[in-house]
């Protein structure tokens, strides 16, 4: 059975990173545009992915 607390999230309360399963508080989680919860340390890596994507495609080697 699942109990539903008519209670609100505070940022202390402890949940998980839906990307790394790291277990962290909500205020050091960030709500994605498609509903996941995720921590910092998973933004920083989505960042850091776009950029060296981004400047992958600008140096690309001229044939
Ligand atoms: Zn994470």
């Amino acid at each position: 059975m699942n109990l539903t607390l008519d209670l609100a999230p505070y940022v202390t309360d402890i949940t998980a990173c839906q990307r790394c399963r790291r277990t962290v508080t909500l205020g050091d989680t960030v709500r994605c545009t498609d509903g996941f919860r995720v921590c910092f340390e998973c933004v920083l890596e989505a960042v850091e992915e776009h950029h060296l994507a981004a400047v992958a495609d600008r140096y690309l080697p001229v044939p």
